[in-house]
C-alpha cells in the first residue's frame, strides 16, 4: 500500500501543544461552561480547514454538541469519527493533583488518555492530511459530545443519526495494552432495586418488622449470583442505601446494578431475569426497574474486515496493530456498532491511568496514531 498518511508532515511538539490546550481547560461532564470552551477551541483546530461547524446548544444542563463536516459535496456515505469532551475528573484536578505534565515518555492530566489526547491525534491528523493535499477517501464527519461519561444521556440520538448516515465509526477512546485496539465490547446494562418492608421498634415490636435490608442481602447474593464468566456475564451490585436507625427495623432499600453482557440475546436473558427478581419474605416487596443502557458491540465480520485495513494501514506506517479480547467496558462505540456499521474503537492515545490521578498518555504513541487515524480516513473506502 502506499500510503501518504505514513509520510505526511506531522510535528510531535505541535500535537503535544495542541492535547495541552485542550486538557488544560478541565471539562467534567457536570460543567457544561468547561465543556463549551474546549468546543471553542476544537472549532479553532478546524479553523481554515475545508470544514462546516454545527454547534447544538446543549439540554438538561449538559454542554452541546460539535459536528464538524468536511465540505466537500459528495455521495458517499460519511467516515464518522466519534469523541466525546466530558471527563470524569472534578474540577481542581488540573491545579490540584493531576497537573498536566511530562515526565520523559508520560504525558499526565486529566481527561488526557480518556480521551482528549486521541480526540486530538483524529484533528491533527486530519489536518495534516489536508495540508499536504491529500483528499479523504470518504466525506469525514467529527461528532464531540459531552455527556459519554454518565452513558451520554442526551447525545445518544445524535450519534445514533449520524452513525445511520456513515459507512465506517471511527472511535477515539483510549488504547489499551499497548496499543491495542478495541473490536467488541460488552453490553452494559443498569438496575435500579428497592425492597419495601415494615418498619417497628427494634427492641420492643421485633416481631412485627419485616426488614427491607434483610431482604436486599437476599436480593444482592441472588444478583450476584448470576455472574457467569465462562458466558461473559457479570453482575454486580455497587451501590446499596437502606434503614434510617440503628433501633429501627429498615423499612426501605435500594441497590443499584450493573450488567455486563456478550451479546444481544443473553442481553435479553438477563434483564428478564433481574427485572424478575421475586421476594423471598413474602411481606417485604421488591420492585426493580432498568435495562440495557448500551447495547453489546460483537466483532462482526464487518468489523474483522475493517481491522485487517486497519492492520494493513499501520503496517505501511511501520508499525503491528492488534486488537484486544472482548472488553467489558462500554463506549459511544456500542451505539454505533450495535446499528450495524463497522466500529473500530480505541484508536486514541496510548497509555493507562484511565479515571484515576495516573492518568497518562505515551508521547510515543502519538505520531504512530494520528498517522493511523489520517491512513484510515485516507484509505475507508
Ligand atoms: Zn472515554
Amino acid at each position: 500500500m502506499s500510503l501518504k498518511a505514513a509520510t505526511i508532515p506531522l510535528h510531535e511538539d505541535e500535537v503535544i501543544e495542541g492535547i495541552r490546550r485542550w486538557v488544560t481547560i478541565e471539562s467534567p461532564t457536570y460543567d457544561a461552561s468547561g465543556i463549551e470552551a474546549v468546543l471553542d477551541e476544537v472549532e479553532k483546530d478546524f479553523e481554515g480547514l475545508p470544514v462546516t461547524f454545527d454547534r447544538r446548544p446543549g439540554v438538561d444542563g449538559y454542554a452541546g454538541i460539535l459536528k464538524v463536516s468536511t465540505a466537500e459535496p459528495s455521495n458517499e456515505k460519511p467516515i464518522l469519527v466519534l469523541t466525546h469532551m466530558d471527563t470524569v475528573h472534578p474540577k481542581g484536578t488540573l491545579t490540584g493533583r493531576l497537573p498536566f505534565r511530562r515526565d520523559g515518555d508520560k504525558l499526565f492530566g486529566p481527561g488526557l488518555y480518556d480521551m482528549k489526547g486521541g480526540a486530538y491525534l483524529a484533528v491533527a491528523g486530519y489536518r495534516a492530511l489536508i495540508r499536504a493535499g491529500v483528499t479523504p477517501a470518504r466525506p469525514v464527519t467529527f461528532l464531540f459530545t459531552p455527556d459519554e461519561e454518565v452513558g451520554s444521556p442526551t447525545s445518544r440520538a445524535a450519534i445514533e443519526e449520524e452513525a445511520r448516515k456513515a459507512a465506517y465509526v471511527l472511535v477515539t477512546e483510549p488504547a489499551r495494552d499497548g496499543g491495542r485496539i478495541v473490536t467488541a465490547r460488552k453490553g452494559v446494562g443498569r438496575f435500579h432495586l428497592v425492597t419495601h418492608g415494615r418498619p417497628a421498634h427494634a427492641g420492643a415490636r421485633h416481631q412485627d418488622g419485616r426488614s427491607a435490608i434483610r431482604e436486599m442481602a437476599h436480593q444482592i447474593l441472588a444478583v450476584e449470583g448470576m455472574t457467569d464468566y465462562a458466558r461473559g456475564i457479570t453482575t454486580t451490585v455497587g451501590l446499596v442505601k437502606g434503614g434510617s436507625a440503628a433501633n429501627v427495623t429498615p423499612e426501605t432499600c435500594t441497590a443499584e446494578i450493573d450488567l455486563r453482557v456478550p451479546d444481544p440475546a443473553v442481553g435479553k436473558e438477563m434483564v428478564d431475569r433481574i427485572l424478575g427478581l421475586k421476594p423471598v419474605d413474602p411481606d417485604v416487596t421488591v420492585r426493580v426497574e432498568g435495562d440495557i443502557n448500551r447495547p453489546a458491540y460483537p466483532k462482526t465480520t464487518m468489523i474483522v474486515d475493517m481491522l485487517e485495513r486497519a492492520q494493513a494501514v499501520a503496517r505501511s506506517i511501520g508499525f503491528d496493530l492488534q486488537d484486544c479480547p472482548m472488553t467489558g467496558g462500554g463506549s459511544d462505540g456500542n451505539f454505533t456498532a450495535a446499528l450495524g456499521v463497522p466500529t473500530l474503537d480505541g484508536l486514541g492515545i496510548d497509555g493507562a491511568g484511565a479515571h484515576t490521578l495516573d492518568e497518562h498518555g505515551l508521547v510515543s504513541s502519538i505520531l504512530p496514531r494520528a498517522r493511523l487515524l489520517a491512513g484510515l480516513m485516507e484509505t475507508l473506502r
